[in-house]
């Protein structure tokens, strides 16, 4: 199998004709989405999948150029950084293609992603990282609540450990229906990420009401076009485990939903019950190993403070972080209150001030000891996306900075897509930092 793998150099006119078009029009935004999101995932690739050195690929960067039904080009290029020690200069990497081959070929765009997944998961394993999991999880709901004015805690657990399996983080548990399955709840990861199946409550909803209509009157039982019409508006979507932790009967976690209104991933959460079950489909971990050294800045809005919570609670790198703690609605900063870093003593108290979109309002931020982490908060009294979200992001921490002279030495971030994408830029440029120390992640889209 692994051969299959193997890369071989081509020049990229010679693959056209040699591999299968996928005739799709999808296919162009896939590779958009890819380039601009995962080139450390593409870099990964050259390092597994072809003979290129370590040294050879810290001083380029790497495109997919196109996606054929036996695998994918990726073409690399001379990284332009001004930041590159100037014995850098090789140009023998410039511009030369590679194909990587799929395990097994696609026949059809659906197959694309499990078959890019394949890739990356086997990539990962090579490398010695954490990768994306394709794994059926089946969580029971004990509660929900509020934790700041729009923010929803899930209360997840489950089920029993069995007698004669380890504590550890991977255990076989057994269900309420005395099922075993196999299972791991990462407790001490942050940022770690499931797709939760939206779909799986629709549906549970729609056959139980059917069952109780099908015992009044069979005539009246909820027929499958009309068990089409429930399917919430996206089949799926991404929450956080907040937390997790051992209880005596099992697993427990937080799962933080930030609620937007009217919007099937919010309904979903706001519609939960205790007892009843969520299921996830896919999970993967956060990029968060280069925050282990070095002052560090976290940038987050509503979506990613559960990430940035769990990271403080973890925190092992012996300078605090800087959060830039972004949100709509002011009362949401609070979600920060109860939050205690691993090796701090007393809880971080911040002025919560507004600073407005046209930054007419100055925040005043007290700086604290070595145990405590330091919010910047930024208030913009509507969504939080777009470029200028980035711009106002940027002048903050640059106010910031001119008052509190530090340096920054890593990144990590998530937030709209446009925001982030309009950012790494200007925080590259800002802090004269690398890619590889500016991790700023897509977590949604604003339509
Ligand atoms: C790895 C990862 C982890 C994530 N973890 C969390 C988490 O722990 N908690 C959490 O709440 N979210 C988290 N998200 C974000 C969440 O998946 C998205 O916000 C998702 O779009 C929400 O779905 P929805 O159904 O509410 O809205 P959608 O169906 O995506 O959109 C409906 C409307 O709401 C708007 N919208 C979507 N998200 C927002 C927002 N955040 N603010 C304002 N308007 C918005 C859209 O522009 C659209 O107009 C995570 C995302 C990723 C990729």
């Amino acid at each position: 199998m692994t051969n299959q793998l193997l890369a071989t150099t081509e020049n990229a006119n010679n693959q056209n004709s040699q591999y299968t078009s996928l005739n799709d029009p999808e296919i162009a935004n896939v590779v958009a989405h890819i380039n601009e999101e995962h080139l450390d995932e593409l870099l990964g690739f050259l390092s597994v999948f072809t003979s290129l050195s370590t040294a050879e690929l810290d001083h380029v960067d790497a495109q997919i150029t196109d996606i054929y039904a036996e695998g994918i080009t990726i073409q690399t290029r001379q990284k332009n950084s001004k930041y590159q020690p100037a014995n850098a200069q090789d140009n023998s990497l410039h511009d030369q293609s590679f194909f990587i081959n799929f395990a097994t070929p696609i026949s059809q765009f659906d197959d694309l992603q499990a078959q890019y997944i394949l890739l990356k998961q086997r990539a990962d394993k090579k490398l010695g990282k954490k990768t994306i999991k394709l794994t059926k999880q089946v969580f029971d709901v004990q509660n929900s609540y509020n934790v700041s004015k729009n923010m929803l805690r899930l209360e997840l657990s489950m089920p029993s450990l069995n007698s004669d399996t380890p504590l550890n983080n991977t255990a076989k548990l057994s269900n309420t229906k005395g099922a075993t399955i196999s299972t791991s709840v990462p407790t001490n990861e942050a940022g770690y990420a499931y797709l939760f199946d939206l779909e799986h409550n629709a549906m549970t909803n729609a056959l139980m009401t059917d069952s109780i209509d099908a015992n009044k009157a069979d005539d009246n039982a909820v027929n499958d076009s009309e068990k089409n019409n429930v399917r919430p508006a996206r089949p799926h979507c991404y929450y956080t485990l907040r937390k997790a932790w051992h209880t005596d009967d099992g697993i427990r976690a937080w799962v933080d939903v930030f609620l937007h209104g009217d919007t099937p991933g919010g309904n979903w959460a706001a519609a939960l019950k205790t007892g009843e079950t969520v299921v996830t489909k896919r999970e993967f971990p956060e990029k968060v190993e280069h925050l282990r050294d070095g002052q560090a800045v976290l940038i987050v809005d509503e979506t990613s403070m559960p990430t940035a919570a769990r990271l403080l609670e973890l925190w092992s790198n012996p300078t605090p972080p800087l959060v830039i703690c972004v949100t709509q609605d002011a009362d949401d900063q609070s979600y920060f209150d109860t939050v205690k870093m691993r090796s701090s003593l007393d809880s971080i108290s911040y002025d919560n001030s507004n600073i407005s979109i046209d930054n007419k309002i100055d925040c005043d931020t007290e700086t604290h000891g070595n145990d405590h982490f330091t919010i910047l908060p930024i208030v913009t009294n509507q969504a939080n996306s777009g470029s200028d979200l980035a711009t106002l992001i940027d002048s903050t921490l640059g106010d910031y900075l001119t008052d509190n002279p530090l340096q920054i030495d890593k990144v990590w971030g998530a937030l709209e897509a446009n925001t982030t994408k309009a950012l790494r830029p200007l925080l590259r440029e800002r802090l004269e930092l690398s890619r590889t120390d500016v991790v700023v992640k897509v977590y949604w889209r604003h339509d």
